[in-house]
């Protein structure tokens, strides 16, 4: 397979695009005190009277310290969400490319690649919930752009190991996205580690899950400076809010508090994984890496309506492809799981 060139892939109109230049990317402030007059922003201060810093360097700045990679490594956005949307309209021109994803996984590529006019070529995980590399591989054409690869994997929860993620990064001549929503619950270390090892790597995490921000819609994107540099021509210059930028700095400045609460989410895992062993309906427990267990049960449209009656919503997978009768349980709070068990054992 051809090597990796970053201008082989970019879309035609995004090469030659020039980004619109904001207010506040003309002047960049050096700290002096200076009268603004640009934006036609209202003059009087309420927190939020003026337009956001458009590259969030104050945030950027803690952010990569923390993650050990260079500012310039990172781009943000309204939640990855925004990110994984960014990756298609810089780099798949619509009814031409393709994109390869690998169900059951997390919805929000097929959609973005609806949305987005670009074929979604779609290559099932084998039954033991692994990547099929050799059936990607085979598939790939010319006009494959982007390989999404959900590791830990939503919804089946394992994360696929380190050789075959590294013979498609290898052999794929495209991007190969890397998404990491669940990585902080993890035993195994996020591919942060080998970003400056593949040219053709993107990394996409977020605040929504262990960070617990799930409200404030920040997603994180690690790739090149090249890459980055591409993203950044044609994200919208104040995707990331005044009130997300700030919050998301008090938040991530608080690590103790959030690791504590991923080790506390982790032994609740472990406390409800003995006890679903003991549901005689619960057929299977599949592993999982994240903060969600799926099981498969005798019937789970039946046993997903038992647990709404008794005022508990979990998800229901049974349309998934190989995931016929499993539903999704996220881990809560002691006292939320100990209502999840309660149920579960009433239902016997
Ligand atoms: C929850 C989740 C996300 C998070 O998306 P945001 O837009 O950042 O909230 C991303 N990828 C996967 C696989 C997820 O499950």
């Amino acid at each position: 397979m051809s090597e990796f060139k970053i201008n082989r892939i970019i879309r035609k109109n995004v090469k030659g695009l020039k980004p619109y230049s904001s207010a506040r990317d003309e002047y960049i402030s050096d700290g002096t005190q200076m009268v603004f007059l640009d934006a036609n922003e209202n003059p009087f201060d309420n927190g939020v009277n003026r337009y956001p810093d458009p590259q969030q360097r104050s945030l950027k700045v803690v952010l990569a310290q923390q993650k050990g990679v260079s500012a310039d490594n990172l781009l943000l956005g309204n939640g990855s969400d925004e990110v994984l949307d960014l990756i298609f309209r810089a780099f798949c021109e619509p009814y031409k490319d393709n994109i390869i994803t690998m169900p059951p996984t997390y919805g929000m590529y097929k959609v973005l690649s609806g949305i987005n006019a670009v074929e979604n070529r779609e290559v099932l995980l084998t039954k033991g919930f692994e990547l099929d590399v050799d059936g990607i591989l085979q598939i790939v054409d010319a006009n494959s752009k982007v390989l999404f690869i959900c590791s830990p994997n939503n919804p089946t929860g394992n994360n696929f190991d380190e050789k075959s993620i590294t013979k498609l990064l290898n052999e794929f001549s495209g991007l190969v996205v890397i998404d990491e929503a669940y990585i902080d619950f993890a035993a195994n270390e996020s591919w942060l580690k080998r970003l400056g090892e593949f040219p053709n790597l993107i990394i996409t995490q977020t605040l929504s899950k262990a960070y617990g921000m799930a409200g404030i819609r920040l997603g994180l994107c690690f790739a090149s400076k090249e890459i980055i540099a591409v993203l950044n021509k044609i994200k919208p210059p104040y995707n990331v809010n005044q009130l997300t930028q700030e919050r998301a700095l008090s938040q991530i400045l608080k690590s103790d508090l959030i690791k504590l609460e991923i080790v506390e989410i982790l032994e609740q895992k472990s406390a409800l994984l003995k006890v679903l062993s003991e549901i005689d309906f619960i057929e299977r427990i599949y592993p999982s890496d994240a903060n969600f267990v799926l099981v498969k049960v005798d019937n789970a449209n039946r046993r997903y309506r038992q647990l709404l009656d008794r005022g508990l919503v979990v998800r229901n997978r049974t349309n998934q492809p190989l995931c016929e009768n499993t539903l999704r349980f996220t881990i809560g709070t002691k006292s939320e799981n100990l209502k999840l068990i309660s149920a579960l054992k009433e239902l016997v």
